[in-house]
């Protein structure tokens, strides 16, 4: 008796719940006529554009008043998602190796995500009269580039720049092959916003070209170039435009605050200044602010001048990247484009600046696309030396004897040749207008640049076998003189690709390990010191160092003594790392050392 009526109410409660369950699918497909194939039901709805439906302070974002770019009707979120969801299922993509970050971690975030305003309060509370700002476009080319972090990099455009600034996003695909970036997608952006727009390339032509491709199609009065993998943060452009708009020579760039490659978190509290400059082999590097830049500025984030754009966030009225000479396009798909336009821009009169209010996340991650017919150091060099023979008068020969040295090591000068970029007649012929081009604009000398704007940057001799750091291989800390001289070692608080100045060493020819006209000797418990040259270079009883493919600094090779990090438990530096000459043992990773630069 009891077990029938148990049953009789799970039956009727069966019944009750299948036809709610019926009537809930019939009022869903009223409301949202246009059937979701892939069975996406409204909570996925909810999930992906929850954002939109918190309601926001309008204080907090005072240019959303009007034409809201998210205010989208139910329906239209409808149709986005669905889009969406069929993006992310027909999603064939190589693993995250590929793409050189925690690509299925980005996969999980809203492609709509906020992140945390970090900005001072003083960036936060500035008013702009946005009628008097220029407008803008942004320029974006991507070459087989992850899904959803493009996704974001659009939606954070749309959704933190002003509506009456942003003409428009120019997505520049430059001849991607994955069919993740094909029509479904261009579809999706074509209901987001028709200020969306992508151009295709038929075929490669590399990050330059497809930049300055995307510029001439360009309507804004400002030109933002961007990377596919960058999400501009709250209030980003108002700052940029601010500084252009009554200043007709100049580039500004926003400040790039790191995208965890692991955990996609944008770091924007990070506030520590560099500036962006090059070491001899053309490779980008940071240089911490100098004192005679830093004692001017009277707060952390008014602009400051920086030698060198940092490459993928730059903001230039069209109108002056046209008069200046664009970007060289005679560079191959990646590199050395912001030096040619940082050069160009300083050296024939105009400025360059930083805006710390500008927030902009970017993913570093090591490129592992295809450079094409050649390989990348190859094409890398290339543009490098195309830049070099361009700008950099007598200097030249120092990157290309770097470039040969660090990149080429131990080739001859012959065999170096056949490895060394080539350059056609026709290559050779645009350089000469280039140059031509740079005389007629009245360009100061690269002398000029580097008195002027990096005085601090050491030349090396034409002595020198190698210079810059002198790096530990296991601790990654370098050469730097106590007060008192003595040698010690130490690590760049900002990580590997900053250039400090003040440790830059060198050895040269004759065996002399030199900080600028010193050189480092031995002295009491044969700790590394600083002290006056030999005087005897090259004669009998001087004793040279010599730097070996063991990677070990060896003084006077037949004593098989050997510089080594130590910590110091001595009277002198007690408990400080020291370096001290021991007895050479190729196994010990202590007395194995990089040092930035080889001259070839
Ligand atoms: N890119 C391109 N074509 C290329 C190489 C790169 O369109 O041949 C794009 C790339 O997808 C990215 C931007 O150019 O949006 C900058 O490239 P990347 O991020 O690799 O440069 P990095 O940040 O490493 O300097
Ligand atoms: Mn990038």
């Amino acid at each position: 008796m009891n077990g029938q009526r148990a049953v009789t109410v799970a039956a009727t409660v069966f019944v009750y719940v299948v036809t709610t369950l019926f009537l809930l699918e019939i009022l869903s497909s009223l409301v949202y006529h246009d059937r979701n194939e892939y069975g996406t039901r409204r909570k996925r709805i909810v999930k992906q554009w929850d954002m939109q439906s918190k309601p926001r302070k309008k204080a907090d974002i005072p240019y959303l008043n009007t034409n809201q770019p998210f205010k989208y009707d139910s329906e239209k979120s409808y149709i986005l998602d669905s889009l969406l969801q069929k993006l992310l299922k027909t999603h064939d993509r190589p693993g995250d190796d590929y793409y050189g970050f925690n690509l299925t971690r980005s996969d999980e975030i809203l492609v709509t995500r906020d992140v945390i305003d970090e900005r001072s309060d003083e960036c936060k509370n500035r008013n702009f009269n946005y009628a008097s700002l220029p407008t803008l476009s942004v320029v974006t080319p991507f070459h087989n580039e992850a899904l959803t972090p493009l996704l974001r990099h659009v939606h954070a455009i749309l959704s933190r720049t002003p509506p009456q600034l942003l003409m428009e996003i120019i997505l520049v695909d430059d001849n991607s092959t994955f069919s993740y970036l094909g029509e479904d997608l261009q579809e999706y952006f074509r209901i987001l916003d028709s200020r969306i727009r992508i151009l295709r390339n038929k075929e490669r032509k590399g990050l330059i070209l497809s930049r300055l491709q995307g510029e001439e199609e360009a309507r804004g009065e400002v030109v933002v170039f961007l990377d596919a993998h960058m999400e501009v943060c709250e209030g980003w452009a108002e700052p940029l435009l601010e500084r252009i708009k009554n200043r007709p020579a100049i580039v500004v760039q926003a400040y790039i605050t790191p995208i965890d490659v692991n955990t996609l978190a944008l770091k924007t509290d990070d506030n520590v200044k560099y500036r962006g400059g090059f070491g001899w082999d053309m490779r980008y590097m940071w240089f911490p602010q100098p004192l005679y830049v830093n004692q001017f500025l009277e707060n952390d984030w008014e602009p400051f001048p920086t030698p060198v754009l940092q490459g993928s966030c730059i903001a230039v009225r069209k109108s002056y990247f046209n008069a200046v000479g664009r970007f060289d396009p005679g560079l191959k798909i990646w590199g050395g484009e912001q030096f040619d336009l940082s050069f160009n821009v300083w050296m024939t009169g105009g400025k360059i600046e930083t805006v710390p209010c500008s927030k902009v996340g970017h993913i570093f991650k090591d490129n592992k696309y295809s450079f094409g017919s050649e390989d990348k150091i190859y094409t890398i060099t290339k543009n490098r030396l195309r830049v070099a023979e361009i700008w950099m008068d007598e200097f030249k020969h120092i990157v290309r004897s770097a470039v040969m040295g660090t990149h080429f090591p131990g080739r001859s000068e012959a065999d170096f040749r056949s490895h060394f970029p080539f350059f056609t007649e026709a290559e050779l012929k645009s350089m000469q207008d280039r140059k031509a081009l740079r005389k007629k604009h009245n360009s100061k000398s690269f002398a000029w640049f580097l008195k002027t704007l990096m005085p601090e940057h050491k030349i090396p001799s034409r002595e020198d076998v190698n210079s810059g750091e002198i790096r530990n291989v296991r601790t990654k800390h370098s050469f730097f003189i106590f007060e008192d001289g003595y040698i010690g070692t130490k690590g760049n608080e900002g990580g590997e690709a900053i250039l400090v100045p003040d440790n830059t060493f060198a050895l040269d020819k004759y065996g002399r390990l030199k900080y600028e006209d010193r050189c480092v000797g031995y002295g009491e418990w044969n700790l590394l010191v600083i002290k006056e040259c030999p005087s005897k270079v090259g004669e009998k009883g001087f004793m040279p160092w010599t730097y070996d493919n063991n990677q070990l600094i060896t003084f006077h090779q037949s004593m098989y003594l050997c510089a080594t990090q130590a910590k110091s438990r001595i009277p002198i530096h007690t408990g400080q790392t020291v370096v001290q000459l021991q007895m050479c043992d190729e196994q010990n990773d202590d007395q194995r050392w990089m040092f930035m630069f080889t001259y070839g």
